[in-house]
């Protein structure tokens, strides 16, 4: 009887041990909640930027949904979306900023719904670089992309 029950201690100690190491090595290798995706070559971005898409948009649901991933210190042009768009923030440091507004700090657990047809910008931190998922309304048409952001644009508070 009391050796049925040492053996039954050993192997709940063993599992403890495996869910341990498993768990440390997830922690390790820092897992990405989604695929970085391919190097964005377009003009719409400066620096460094990949791009996943998650979810194409179709005739249920507009909406487009993609992971995009910003080195330290890039970010897109400013832009607007016809139906608007909402970001969340999954890792890192970023920048959010509408128009004759102030810039947002945007941190790993932040949301942000962006307004239709206002111009604004997104992107990484100085210092840090910044994963988000952009939900984009695809009904009213694409996004329009206008002019780069400025250093002092970007820099300022
Ligand atoms: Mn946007």
């Amino acid at each position: 009887m009391m050796k049925h029950k040492f053996k039954s201690l050993a192997i709940l100690l063993l599992c403890f041990m495996v869910a341990c190491k498993d768990g440390k090595q997830t922690e390790k290798t820092g897992a990405l909640l989604f695929p970085q995706g391919d190097k964005n070559t377009n003009s719409n971005f400066k620096g460094d930027v990949w791009v996943k898409s998650l979810v194409e948009p179709d005739s249920l649901n507009e909406n487009a949904v993609g992971n995009v991933t910003f080195a330290a210190g890039a970010r897109s042009n400013w832009h607007t979306h016809p139906a608007g768009q909402i970001l969340l923030a999954t890792e890192g440091v970023g920048y959010y900023q509408e128009k004759g507004k102030a810039k947002i700090i945007l941190r790993k657990g932040d949301s942000i719904k962006c307004p239709p047809n206002l111009a604004h910008w997104h992107g990484a931190s100085q210092d840090t670089a910044f994963v988000q998922i952009a939900i984009t309304g695809r009904q009213h048409g694409p996004t329009k992309w206008l002019e780069p952001v400025s250093d002092e644009d970007y820099r300022g508070l």
